[in-house]
């Protein structure tokens, strides 16, 4: 039997895995030293946890140890990254460059930054959601002094070509911050082929718990400057200090571990199972989009048009099948999402669509059974919604 509801909403954030959960544990109850506190064998002990975390969350992006500063999770790791080169290098220029289809978090950090006198470019995306590296190259100006643009986005699942934003930016000696947070697990991310300068992610996109992420800050050749947001104890170089959250730093080596173990299978079952979804819906319905395409797209995503249908209304008739309007973030507001207006949409179609993310633990049958839901659900709604009905009596 078919356990309801239904979670497909794995871009929004991810079960924890048992196994990281098991090994996170004894860090709440026996384990529960301060990994400063160095003079005792439970403070030891909890140093040697985050040591081993520090070297796998290193080794899931092709980085040295000593890159890595543990943060409370994406958002932060993204403000940080932003404020920080800001600061640090204002005295080289004020402009920063992101693109349309980012993250809140990097958005509303550029906007913050707009009122603090720097001069903010937002670049468009192609309908795959895609920068188009020339128009970069192009607006990259001696008084540049930041790109920041994500990997992946958390909507249409697009990948960027991080390579060629990379070598741009070292040709025109500009930091390049990505957000990697629907990257890590999901494609082969490495700083050095990308040549990234600072990177975010956080752990509960890849099955870990929430509230602890990682931002990457390169160590040599150049060494990057950040100016910290907090002060206070002399924790993670002093650039991010505060008591480590040892627990949950534990939880993220043990999901980064998982997750290198299983890159390959997972990504591979998990592509198999979005492309039958995909599948059954195209076959069985009609004027339904993929928006963003689907050759772009990391192994899990799948964003879908579906004419007439408001995705207020498909949500609430598929009350055990758990996907989202829009990003989580978002979806609480009515505004359609900029995402999809980025990438071509008209308000109508943007508010029509639904973001659905398939995670470790989806089942073929689960597919089977949210595809079939969907299918007949949006068949109801089609036979009473004024605005489908006129549209196809045009055809
Ligand atoms: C989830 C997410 C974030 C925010 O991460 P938190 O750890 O929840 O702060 C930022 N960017 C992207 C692309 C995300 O998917």
């Amino acid at each position: 039997m078919l356990k309801l509801p239904i979670y497909l909403d794995n871009h929004s954030t991810t079960p924890v895995d048992p196994e990281v959960f098991e090994a996170m544990k004894p860090y709440f109850l026996e384990k529960f030293g301060n990994a400063s506190s160095r003079t005792h064998s439970f403070g030891l002990e909890a140093d040697a946890a985050v040591k081993y975390t520090r070297n796998q969350a290193a080794k899931i992006i092709g980085a040295d140890a000593n890159e890595i500063y543990f943060t409370s999770g994406a958002t932060e790791s993204i403000n940080f990254a932003h404020f920080g080169i800001a600061q640090s290098y204002s005295f080289k220029g004020r402009k920063i460059i992101t693109s349309q289809i980012e993250h809140s978090a990097v958005l509303d950090s550029f906007h913050y930054l707009e009122k603090k006198g720097f001069t903010a470019v937002y670049l468009p995306v192609d309908t795959n959601g895609l920068v188009n590296p020339d128009q970069l190259e192009n607006e990259v100006s001696d008084d540049t002094i930041l790109v920041s643009i994500m990997s992946v986005n958390n909507e249409i699942g697009s990948i960027q070509n991080l390579r060629e934003i990379g070598r741009i930016c070292k040709e025109k000696n500009v930091l390049f911050h990505t957000d990697a947070s629907q990257a890590i697990g999901k494609i082969h991310f490495n700083v050095n082929d990308i040549n990234a300068d600072v990177v975010s992610f956080t752990a509960h996109k890849f099955y870990g718990p929430k509230g602890i992420g990682v931002t990457y800050i390169k160590n040599k050749n150049p060494k990057i400057k950040i100016t910290p947001l907090l002060y206070g104890g002399g924790q993670e170089n002093g650039i991010r200090p505060g008591t480590l959250n040892v627990p949950n730093i534990v939880g993220l080596g043990k999901a980064a571990e998982i997750m290198m173990k299983n890159f390959e299978e997972e990504t591979k079952r998990i592509k198999k199972l979005r492309d039958k979804l995909a599948q059954l819906l195209l076959d069985s319905l009609e004027d339904v989009h993929i928006n963003g395409g689907i050759e772009h797209k990391v192994p899990n995503n799948l964003n879908v048009y579906f004419e007439g249908v408001k995705s207020e209304t498909l949500i609430m008739n598929i009350r055990e099948i758990a996907v989202s309007a829009g990003s989580a973030c978002a979806s609480a507001s009515i505004k359609p999402s900029h995402v999809l207006k980025a990438i071509g949409l008209s308000d109508e179609a943007a508010r029509s669509s639904i973001r659905i993310g398939i995670g470790r633990f989806n089942t073929e049958a689960e597919i089977n059974y949210a595809a079939e839901t969907i299918i007949k659900k949006v068949k109801e709604i089609r036979k009473t919604s004024p605005a489908y009905i006129l549209h196809t009596n045009q055809d």
